[in-house]
């Protein structure tokens, strides 16, 4: 019988396990559950699909997208697994038709969405199945705590039990708080499992806030420098993700969009644009990339700051997935936290929840927004500020963030603040942020002058500021307790504990700001040190790629990741067993790609005068035949 190890190589073409991987592995195979909270892009997938290939039965996987199912399905079936998926993107027949297969045991793994689990077709097969591990992917969807709630994933436990033998059942989620973690052990019913939990640090991600005058200027002047790069921008409404794609296109960037409100043929194109780098940038709501496996995103730009740092994390997450150095880029404005209060505040209502528990809800987003909101304003190292979130212990200095490497002037702005809390006071702390500008800046608007404040002492003081300024300004007495924000619809802005002090000149306000936004940041730190490869190499080999791509109808990263590619470009390989050596490359796809790539390299070594070692040139035989 192959061993773990084996199997790796042979499907995957990776020579090691990564962290927590094979942990995950050996106790599934010993028939013990598993749960396995480990970050995205830290690499869950194999840590069910290798022992499914060990296993003598098949393997089910739950999993709650279908975008997801599909490109699990086809990277495995381009791995030589032979796989399938079970969701209503099949017509009747190819449904029928896959059933069947699966009756007659031509699927090592089965994808399943949850709703299907207990139909009676289904359950009708997975009784007579030799079904030997249940996999629950995404398990964050059984619990009403993570932000993905799907009331289906409840029925696992359900169809477990209906099995004639109990199959070993192993769960995977990327997001850990504590909250959502209990629930997965208990309502997924696991038995004993082992539990393993990866640190949620990416050292290859580089991260950065900007908190530029003109958002879309400084996206343009992001995506100028990054031209040859894949990426996404997030925006927080589908109105955003509008305006700023069609900006994009018109400035002749190949960019596309996605939400929740185009209809199902034009998400699912210009999905598959992206993911086929037929279009480098997507513009998108947070509607767009769970379980989106691209590798190549090489930047994530945030247009708008998220509502929490659970999902800013997430989305952020999708950079840089190969393992290359890859950048996330937050670009903060201060209206970003009242756009994020009025969506929090107008947020779908779930009508299972009882008044009480929205309340309770609604508090703890706010909770989470505050938390969001001081990582745009820190001056200490941004990881170690997200690390320390998820409840991980971090070094302090990470040297890959802008904050580490970058410089920051503290500003003092205590005088305006004394104003602004003294106009708060004035207005005896019942009016929101706006109202309070609008006074301090003289502003002549109705309202204004209707109540009179124009009488007021504080009117007029601050005349000399702009809006968005003292906006900083209140958010970073928010920050520091000078102020407090009721929480609702229409918050409106109190004096808070430390407002006195300020009254009194016994403290003072600071704020940071960035010395040169723009200034050229030191060498990034690369995750590990691979030799580079010849550039103009690793780009003909992308070309290579490109070309089968195309002529397959596959993502590229489907064929070779990046770092694969570097890999081929610095070792140079000549013969198929060298090949072999490099990460990513598994039997399947050597039978498949080799001969192209093999070519390729060889081509370009004559080009170069480089004398390749003195083995023979590969025959196509030497590939092709298993
Ligand atoms: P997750 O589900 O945890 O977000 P995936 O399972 O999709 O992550 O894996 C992310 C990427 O890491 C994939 O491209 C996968 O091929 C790669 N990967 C996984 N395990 C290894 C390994 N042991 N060595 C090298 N690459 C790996
Ligand atoms: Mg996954």
């Amino acid at each position: 019988m192959a061993t773990k190890l084996q199997i790796l190589e042979r499907y995957f073409g990776y020579s090691s396990f990564r962290a927590g991987q094979e942990e995950v592995i050996d106790a599934l195979l010993a028939g013990q559950d598993a749960v396995g909270i480990m970050p995205t892009g830290a690499g869950k997938s194999l840590c069910f699909q290798v022992p499914a290939l060990l296993l003598p039965g098949i393997t089910l996987v739950v999993s709650p997208l279908i975008s997801l199912m599909k490109d699990q399905v086809t990277a495995l079936v381009q791995n030589g697994v032979r796989g399938a998926y079970l969701n209503s993107s099949l017509t009747w027949a190819q449904y029928q038709k896959a059933l069947r297969n699966a009756r007659a045991g031509v699927y090592k793994i089965i994808y399943v969405a949850p709703e299907r689990l207990l139909t009676p077709e289904f359950l009708d097969f997975a009784q007579e199945a030799p079904v030997d591990l249940v996999v629950i992917d995404e398990a964050h969807c059984v619990s009403q705590w993570g932000q993905d709630f799907r009331p289906s994933y409840l029925d696992i436990p359900e169809f477990v039990d209906k099995l004639p033998r109990r199959p070993v059942v192993a769960a995977f989620t990327a997001t850990a708080t504590p909250r959502v973690r209990r629930d997965i052990l208990k309502l997924l019913q696991l038995r004993h499992p082992f539990v393993n939990v990866t640190s949620f640090d990416r050292p290859n991600l580089y991260w950065e806030v900007r908190r530029p005058k003109d958002k879309l200027e400084e996206l343009f002047s992001l995506l100028e420098s990054r031209r040859d790069k894949s990426g996404i921008v997030y925006c927080a409404t589908r109105k955003a993700v509008e305006e700023v794609c069609q900006a994009l296109q018109e400035r002749g960037f190949s960019a596309t969009r996605y939400h929740a409100g185009l209809e199902d043929g034009e998400r699912q194109r210009n999905q598959e644009d992206f993911l086929y780098d037929r279009a480098t940038v997507m513009v998108a709501t947070n509607a767009f990339g769970m379980g989106i496996d691209k590798s190549n995103v090489s930047f994530v730009i945030h247009y708008n700051m998220p509502k929490d740092l659970e999902g800013y994390y997430q989305e952020a997450g999708r950079a840089g997935r190969d393992g290359e150095p890859a950048e996330c880029f937050l670009l903060y404005g201060s209206q970003d936290v009242a756009l994020n209060r009025f969506l929090l505040a107008h947020g779908e209502e779930n009508p299972d929840l009882d008044e009480r528990t929205r309340e309770e809800l609604l508090h703890r987003a706010e909770e989470r927004l505050q938390a969001m909101t001081g990582y745009c304003h820190t001056t200490a190292c941004l990881r170690e500020y997200i690390l320390h979130y998820f409840g991980e212990h971090a070094p302090t200095q990470c040297e890959n963030c802008h904050n580490c490497l970058g410089h920051f002037l503290e500003q003092d702005v205590t005088g305006p603040a004394r104003q602004i809390a003294a106009c708060v006071g004035q207005l005896r702390d019942r009016y929101g942020v706006k109202m309070v500008l609008d006074v301090v800046r003289g502003s002549k608007s109705e309202k204004v002058l209707r109540q009179g404040f124009d009488r007021y002492p504080a009117y007029g003081v601050l005349a000399a500021y702009r809006e968005e300024e003292l906006r900083e300004i209140v958010n970073a007495m928010l920050l520091q307790g000078y102020l407090e924000q009721s929480t609702g619809a229409y918050p409106t802005l109190q004096r808070g504990e430390r407002a006195f002090d300020l009254l009194r000149g016994e403290a003072e306000v600071t704020m940071r700001v960035s010395a040169k936004n723009d200034a050229a940041p030191k060498a990034r730190k690369r995750p590990q040190d691979l030799p580079k490869g010849d550039p103009a190499l690793f780009d003909r080999l992308r070309q290579v790629r490109a070309k089968l791509s195309a002529a397959q109808n596959v993502p590229v990263y489907v064929i070779f990741s990046n770092a694969t590619l570097e890999a081929m470009a610095a070792y140079q390989p000549t013969t198929p067993a060298q090949l072999l050596e490099v990460p990513g490359v598994g039997q399947a796809k050597l039978q498949k790609y080799g001969r192209e790539f093999l070519q390729e390299i060889q081509c370009w070594q004559k080009d170069h005068g480089e004398n390749p070692n003195e083995s023979p040139s590969p025959s196509a035989e030497a590939i092709t035949s298993p």
